[in-house]
């Protein structure tokens, strides 16, 4: 049995994803997935390619997306915004084009933490990174982002043995404080809402400290949630419910996804069950995509 929708799909266009936008479109059709959103990292790059394969899959509509992470007092969050427009106001383009830069500005944030270390990570091999795993055509458009984590690691850990381990890369890597933290809450959020989005928190189990209402309260507030994703791959029968009840209680949208990053006959795609009624509830919100 699979779920009538998947909200949290990424492609190649996520610096950290292989999938191609078309293996889920092709996945759903077979699973009978009705509804989709591909929710890349931090912009909406593949929405031309999305809006191409959709038109060869009419059994499967989409909906426009996007996971934004944002930085507030209280940490760093992964926004899932569902319903972005199709072509972006002037003000959603200016964030979009500050994450881009934003993704280059972190890779080049892990090269100095590693030469601060005392090692000869450079921008040019992490574009040898880069490539040894994306597309040409992608890297033609984002240009020289951060690495996927595993790839990295396996280079500086693995093969060049700059570090002994993974924690040992991660601590010289925070103590260098050379990433940059992500775009402000305060001042995205407002925008991706003016563009008429739904945000919702994406896999909020730890973000809530699993039942911490405190925490709730205030990431609600902060963030100026519509909505949580309720179910996901980390989620629990007994927690799914509790976040439903506390949507239900504050007027919110409750969405599920599997985070997917690969796609193949193990992806998770409409394995995470979102209620019908959730996506009755999501579509009364964005009638233009029913
Ligand atoms: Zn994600």
């Amino acid at each position: 049995m699979y779920s009538k929708f998947d909200f949290h799909l990424h492609t190649q266009w996520s610096y950290d994803a292989l999938s191609k936008v078309e293996d889920y479109f092709k996945l759903a059709k077979e699973r009978g997935v009705k509804y989709i959103a591909i929710t890349e990292h931090h912009h909406m790059d593949s929405y031309p390619e999305v809006k191409e394969v959709a038109a060869r899959y009419p059994e499967v509509k989409h909906i426009p997306a996007a996971e934004m992470t944002v930085w507030c007092p209280l940490g760093t969050y992964d926004l899932v915004c569902l319903g972005m427009p199709e072509v972006p106001t002037p003000e959603l383009q200016a964030v979009f084009d500050e994450y881009h830069q934003w993704q280059r500005d972190a890779g080049d944030g892990f090269c100095k933490a590693v030469q601060m270390a005392g090692f000869p990570y450079t921008r040019e091999v992490r574009m040898e990174l880069l490539k040894s795993y994306r597309p040409q055509h992608i890297i033609d458009v984002q240009g020289c982002t951060h690495v996927r984590a595993c790839v990295q690691r396996e280079y500086l850990v693995d093969k060049m043995h700059y570090f002994k381990d993974a924690q040992e890369m991660s601590a010289a890597i925070s103590k260098a404080k050379t990433v940059p933290h992500y775009p402000e809450a305060a001042k995205v959020i407002p925008v991706f809402k003016k563009a008429g989005a739904l945000v919702l928190i994406a896999h909020p189990r730890s973000y809530f400290r699993e039942k911490d209402v405190e925490r709730m309260d205030a990431l609600r507030e902060m963030l100026q949630l519509d909505g949580a994703e309720c179910n996901q791959t980390d989620m629990t029968p007994e927690l799914t419910a509790f976040y439903r009840e506390y949507c239900v209680k504050y007027g919110m949208l409750s969405s599920s996804g599997c985070d997917a990053h690969t796609c193949g006959p193990e992806c998770k795609l409409g394995t995470i069950i979102g209620d019908d009624v959730w996506l009755e509830e999501i579509l009364d919100r964005l009638p233009q995509y029913r």
